[in-house]
């Protein structure tokens, strides 16, 4: 049996669900069971409701039309894609309770002027209700038992709202008991991506973008034999085909090297997906709802090896660089996790850390946002130390970029890193930290935000520009 997720692109208009539809609907046709459907929201429409969210909390009457826009939006999809009137009807009901609960929950926001992380989660998540309500009749409509689950009933998180985590235990209990699969007259499942609930019945989000994690929970707690996340390019590219117009999908990449590109802000997965499948190695393919013939990017423990150091090129934007400077740190014990205890009390996530072995500073590279909030904290957390100047000065610089090098053949390459750094060096571009992992699947590097098409280019050229065969 295989999970199919597929993403707000492919469920992005009426024409898009009749696609959707189709690879389903082939799917089942060839496998005795199954399979089980992950979808997000309509693109576009978590956007909306968190605006709505927004306008309503400032007492922007803009939200009521927001509902009507949503209301007009799937209305038109039910017309386009229900063709039997009984089927239809219950679906326009449903649709329409749903949309007037988001109306009073949006009220309320406005009456009370607060959208907490709790309603937020609330109101983010009304969009793959939707979309799973839709798909599911769509199928039904095309005479083929199908059936929508609410992804609260069964996939249980704690309240960190915005990015709940995982109850695996308890969610795989649930998971198991409200989808069987096996036998052959089950229906097909359309599961909504992205929602979950506390063991309260509390509503939740696992994150923007995270529909590709509900559909590998589900696949490792019913031992699938892989999970498909369905999106709008052929696979996992080489490179960011907007910066390099020659990248190439790559056909099989290991979970280690997946990880590290969509931690580095390849933004075909979620970061978090493969951390269910890698344990049950359940192999994870990339495939395009628009072009499905096209093989599409494995994901697997077992992938081929490569005849190439480098696998792919990575890069997050819009980061700063917190670099902690003073001769007094040397051989102090203690500072260093002093440093990340202040970090991490501000919730700042650090991406990057490099420390020169004299010690005389330490770079943190954090989001934007995150790093003014954490350069703050460290100020004040270290006060003691600046003033006794151990430490010497915390300096911010922002409009940087990380570039991320990735590949498992990087491992015992002596010469590589040289390699590297002359491609850069050749067009001019300085770098200003540099990080490798000892398990040397990574080479990380800071740059200028302004240099990053010319070294992103740079690297390609150097180590990715012989497509392979095949
Ligand atoms: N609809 C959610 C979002 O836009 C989840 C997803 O698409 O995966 O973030
Ligand atoms: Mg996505």
């Amino acid at each position: 049996m295989k999970i199919m997720k597929f993403g707000g692109s492919s469920v992005a208009d009426a024409s898009r669900i009749k696609s959707v539809a189709d690879i389903v609907l082939s799917k089942a046709e060839n496998e005795e069971t199954g399979p089980v459907v992950v979808v997000s929201a309509m693109k576009g429409v978590t956007d909306i409701l968190l605006s709505a969210a927004a306008a309503a909390e400032s007492g922007d009457n803009l939200y009521k039309k927001l509902i009507l826009d949503l209301k007009q939006k799937h209305h038109q999809a039910v017309k386009a894609l229900v063709s039997d009137n009984s089927i239809g009807v219950t679906l326009l009901i449903k649709i329409d309770a749903i949309l007037d609960e988001l109306a009073e929950i949006l009220h309320g926001v406005e009456l009370v002027k607060e959208c907490s992380p709790r309603t937020g989660d609330l109101i983010s998540g009304f969009g793959e209700r939707l979309s799973s309500l839709l798909t599911s009749a769509h199928i039904n409509n095309r005479g083929v038992p199908c059936e929508a689950v609410d992804a609260r009933e069964i996939i249980r998180t704690d309240d960190a709202h915005g990015r709940a985590a995982v109850d695996f235990k308890t969610s795989g209990e649930l998971i198991r008991k409200r989808i069987v699969t096996g036998s052959g007259n089950t229906p097909i499942y359309i599961v909504t991506g992205f929602i979950a609930s506390t063991s309260q019945g509390v509503a939740t989000t696992l994150g923007r973008n995270g529909s590709d994690y509900t559909a590998s929970i589900l696949g490792a707690a019913l031992d699938a034999d892989s999970v498909e996340i369905w999106t709008d390019v052929d696979g996992i590219l080489t490179a960011d085909p907007r910066i390099v117009p020659e990248a190439w999908v790559i056909d099989e990449i290991s979970f280690q090297e997946a990880m590290e590109l969509s931690f580095f802000g390849a933004e075909v997965i979620h970061p978090f997906t493969l951390r269910p499948v890698i344990e049950k190695n359940l192999p994870v393919f990339i495939k395009n709802t628009m072009n499905p013939s096209a093989p599409g990017t494995r994901i697997a423990r077992n992938a081929a090896p490569k005849d190439r150091p480098i696998t792919g090129i990575a890069s997050v934007d819009d980061v700063s660089m917190i670099t902690i400077e003073g001769g007094g740190m040397v051989g102090m014990p203690g500072i260093a996790s002093r440093i990340f205890a202040s970090v991490a009390r501000t919730g700042a996530n650090i991406i990057m850390i490099t420390q020169a072995s004299s010690e005389h500073s330490v770079c943190l590279v954090c989001r934007r946002e995150e790093a003014l909030i954490a350069a703050e904290g460290l100020e004040k957390d270290l006060s003691d130390t600046l003033h006794s100047g151990i430490i010497r000065s915390i300096r911010l610089n922002d409009g940087l970029e990380i570039v991320a090098v990735i590949g498992e053949n990087m491992q015992g390459q002596p010469g590589l890193s040289g390699k590297l750094f002359s491609a850069l060096g050749d067009t001019g571009v300085n770098i200003l930290a540099i990080a490798q992992g000892s398990t040397e699947l990574n080479i990380s590097f800071v740059i200028k935000g302004d240099d990053k098409n010319t070294a992103i280019t740079a690297i390609h050229r150097a180590f990715l520009s012989q497509r392979p065969r095949g």
